[in-house]
């Protein structure tokens, strides 16, 4: 043994150290090691000295004070924060037990704005639905007293566009099995790892729908599930308690701060993300990353002298809750144009594709900023059209011109609102090429000094 560790040994030293730094470095357009130190410290900082920050919370109040000293203490001016009303509701104890015919456990967590059992749990006969549109298909009151389950299968895309239409049971689900006169619902987690962790985020109730308990089962516990009703014609029965508040209104608030320009005349530069992060983990991917990407960046550029126009970010409060600080930022800055919005929320994957809403009507902008990025490995796409995120509805309700910078997140949604959302999933080096460019971008559209969209934009949606 002793011998073969050895002769391994030898082999990997024969390797040529510059062999192996050049596949790097050409991966990430960047020199090998690159470590961006002032969004390590950042999301470092965020997620150890405050950790999960859920919407409402004095968590959540005291990740805006720490990054309001945060943005201080590294230079930046006009430094507020908007307060704004929401709707708050926190997790309470959660356990789920198949009890017949398999007795066993299962790993399952609340969805934000389940209702609760009572506080001894209650138990019922589980009824398997495969997809979203099979449970619409049964007739209302038809589920009185069961438990539904509600199974679906997100597969990982690089650009997570399986969440739109996955999303659904998770965001539908439990509204249309309350109205079918459900008792609860577990979904299969909206996810697209197989660890024994289960997924939460927000659902909704229609008008006049009381909520009922909801949960996610982890991928493996979903899997167990579906066996046991494929090895049974008998009823499969469950305990489940779930004991979540609601604590009605409580207030969030938005964070910006900006690095003024030359001409604070013209729009500003938008750079969003968001700040809160559910309660299961301390949210390093979702969405500390994203703050730590904006917020540096705007650095970065100012470090080559003062932009032209002012750079402003947003760190929006309660987005996982329901987009809150998105809509309130939009509402109280109605008046106030803005040149040009981005956003980062998408964890902390490389970058690979840049695209905007105003590729036709501004060509000559968009090709500079294609220049700007290609060193990078990012593809320029000037036929689709960016729409933004979560956090940039100012720019779709003003009709902006708007930039999307596509992460790669083949992986996202395997840690995607779990608890295994932790600063250690975070590559500094891919961090780091989301800052370099970030920062690319950000220096040509804070020295523009014409209309960003050009004539004739392409409105997001
Ligand atoms: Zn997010």
């Amino acid at each position: 043994m002793k011998t073969l560790t050895l002769a391994l040994a030898a082999l990997s030293l024969a390797i040529p150290a510059t062999a192996q730094a050049q596949r790097y470095d050409s991966r990430y357009g960047l020199e090998p090691g690159a470590h961006d130190e002032i969004a390590w410290d950042f999301l470092e900082g965020l997620t150890t000295e405050i950790g999960p920050r859920l919407a409402g919370t004095p968590e959540e109040a005291a990740a805006r004070a720490w990054a309001m000293d945060w943005l201080r203490a590294h230079g930046f001016q006009n430094v507020v924060n908007e307060p704004f009303p929401i709707q708050t509701w926190v997790r309470g104890e959660e356990r789920g037990h198949i009890t017949g015919p398999f007795p066993q456990n299962v790993v399952l967590t609340a969805l934000g704005f389940s209702g609760a059992t009572p506080p001894e749990g209650l138990t019922g006969e589980v009824v398997y639905f495969e997809n979203i549109d099979a449970l619409r298909a049964v007739p209302d009151g038809s589920l009185a007293g069961k438990i539904v389950y509600l199974g679906h299968a997100m597969r990982a895309t690089q650009d997570g566009s399986h969440y739109g239409y996955f999303g659904q049971p998770r965001r539908q689900g439990p509204g249309i099995a309350a109205q079918k006169g459900a008792a609860a619902i577990i979904i299969r987690s909206v996810g697209s790892d197989n660890d024994r962790v289960a997924h939460t985020g927000a659902t909704s109730w229609p008008a006049g729908v009381a909520p009922i308990p909801a949960a996610a089962l982890s991928n493996p516990d979903a899997d167990q599930l579906e066996r046991i009703f494929e090895r049974t014609d008998g009823p499969v029965t469950m305990d489940l308690l779930l004991t979540p508040r609601h604590l009605g209104e409580t207030m969030s608030g938005n964070v910006t701060a900006e690095i003024i320009g030359r001409d604070p005349s013209l729009p500003p530069v938008l750079l969003a993300c968001h700040l809160d992060s559910w309660d299961n983990s301390t949210g390093a991917i979702d969405d500390a990353s994203g703050c730590a990407i904006a917020a540096t960046a705007a650095l970065r550029v100012a470090e080559q002298g003062q932009p032209l126009r002012t750079i402003r970010v947003l760190f929006a409060g309660a987005e996982e809750t329901g987009l809150w600080g998105s809509a309130a930022y939009s509402a109280a800055h109605a008046d106030e144009e803005m040149g040009v919005g981005l956003e980062s929320d998408f964890g902390a994957g490389l970058i690979w594709r840049l695209e905007t809403n105003f590729s036709q009507s501004n060509p000559l902008l968009f090709q500079r900023l294609s220049e700007a990025v290609t060193p990078y490995g990012v593809v320029p796409a000037p036929q689709l059209v960016a729409t933004g995120g979560a956090d940039l509805n100012i720019m779709r309700d003003q009709g902006g011109p708007i930039i999307d910078l596509q992460q790669d997140g083949t992986r996202y949604f395997d840690l995607h609102h779990t608890p295994n959302d932790t600063l250690d999933k975070v590559d500094p080096m891919e961090l780091a090429q989301n800052v370099a460019v970030w920062t690319a971008v950000v220096q040509v559209l804070a020295n523009e000094p014409g209309d960003i969209a050009g004539p004739g934009i392409v409105a997001g949606e």
